[in-house]
């Protein structure tokens, strides 16, 4: 089948009510049969609903769609796009270790890999994203996962696959991208040879601003690398659950630890509304990528010959640095641009001027969204870190929602003309 089929069908089984819908499972626990069954659930003999914290018949639902998009194995839901991060890395690492992340990304996930994981012994290389080669000099033996994003936010790098695939599957080395601005419509970092991928389900996936989602998608090829001495943890017994070992019991040890470990002891589950909202989203991502992408390109080319503007950087212009890697790997562009203006001040300036472009700290929403990275999601870089992130004081992000273009246009040019 393909996406926007999958999209509307896929891992929705009715029950008697044959609801056209998903149904809402609100409930936080679930009946046993007797005592033998509830032992056969904890031991895992046998699958089931045990208790919403490990999985929830609705949110299995969003699970499984994600999974078939993305053309992985299997996929789990999260509280929010960190806690997927947060957990795809758990997963792999121990005190001692380190992960080799991309110069440009998302500024949580900045701060979670440079800052917080440091607290647990963990540290955080940066390679340029630009230069992926030099993946090959910074992993060691220690090395135990490489994230990065397929697009990068803000600055809209489009990462080489081909080289980032080809080097860490040499050395066998997870690779997670997060591939939250591209989405699965678009590219399919798991076709690129990806083992992970992540998403903040927040975004696109959801559409219209209403939740706060992650997930974690496992590719078919990532078992055969966590074989590897790389990662004792999926090999070895695991003493939480007598004795299993993950990478001999599952086909997908990754989502299975991810669920029996990590969401067991660390819990940012999702609420089964939230995937909810995120099965309606997913229904109708095709559509809304189309128009984004439509609306940003019509909408760069207009900034790349204002003379206000310095430098506009969106994948599909045919002067970009990225386009080469976008015309390979995108089939859209997405609805996320950034330019420069020459200061802080008429960027501050600019955003105040806008009336249909909301002043606000989200992406990939309907509706069009204008942020001031260095006064907001960047804020707590300090200064070599928001130049090495591509943030200079006068950048602006533009979300770029499905309105008519006419009108968004209109917005931007009255701004920067007052
Ligand atoms: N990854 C990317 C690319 C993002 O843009 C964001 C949030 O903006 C996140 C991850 C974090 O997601 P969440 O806000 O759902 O925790």
């Amino acid at each position: 089948m393909k996406d926007s089929t999958l999209a509307l069908h896929y891992g929705y089984e009715k029950d008697k009510e044959k609801t056209m819908q998903v149904p809402i499972y609100m409930s936080s626990a679930y009946e046993y049969q007797d005592t033998d069954h509830a032992a056969r659930l904890f031991n895992l003999q046998e699958e089931g609903n045990i208790y919403t914290r490990i999985g929830n018949p609705t949110t299995r639902v969003f699970e499984k769609r994600i999974a078939a998009l993305e053309n992985g194995i299997d996929a789990l839901a999260t509280a929010s796009g960190m806690s997927a991060i947060f957990y795809s890395i758990a997963n792999l690492v121990k005190n001692g270790d380190n992960v080799i992340i991309s110069n440009k990304l998302y500024g949580g996930s900045i701060t979670l890999s440079t800052q917080t994981l440091k607290q647990f012994g963990i540290k955080a290389k940066y390679f340029d994203i630009k230069n992926p080669e030099m993946l090959e000099e910074l992993i060691d033996e220690n090395t135990k996962a490489i994230l990065f994003e397929s697009i990068a936010n803000p600055a809209l790098n489009v990462a080489d696959f081909e080289i980032i695939s080809e080097i860490a599957n040499k050395r066998g080395i997870i690779t997670i991208c997060d591939n939250t601005i591209a989405t699965p419509y678009s590219l399919k970092p798991i076709n690129l040879g990806i083992d992970i991928v992540v998403h903040s389900a927040s975004k696109y996936l959801s559409g219209n601003g209403t939740v706060i989602g992650g997930c974690i998608i496992e590719s078919k090829s990532a078992k055969e690398k966590l074989k590897g001495d790389r990662y004792p943890q999926f090999n070895k017994p695991d003493d939480s659950y007598h004795g299993l070992i993950y990478n001999e019991k599952f086909d997908n040890p990754f989502i299975a630890r991810s669920r029996l470990a990590l969401l067991r002891d660390y819990g940012a589950v999702i609420s089964p509304f939230n995937s909810w909202l995120l099965i309606l989203g997913l229904e109708t991502l095709h559509l809304r990528i189309e128009r984004h992408s439509y609306n940003a390109l019509e909408i760069a080319k207009f900034l790349s010959s204002h003379k206000k503007v310095k430098k506009v950087s969106y994948p599909f212009l045919n002067n970009d640095e990225n386009y080469n890697l976008a015309k390979k790997y995108l089939k859209y562009g997405s609805g996320i641009l950034s330019f420069e203006l020459s200061s802080y001040e008429e960027a501050k300036n600019f955003v105040k001027k806008l009336k249909i472009f909301k002043l606000v700290t989200n992406i990939a929403d309907t509706k069009s969204i204008v942020t001031h990275p260095a006064s907001t999601t960047h804020q707590q870089l300090n200064k070599e870190e928001l130049k090495n992130a591509g943030i200079s004081e006068g950048l602006i992000r533009l979300s770029v929602g499905i309105e008519d273009v006419e009108d968004l246009i209109k917005d931007l040019d009255e701004a920067l003309n007052s």
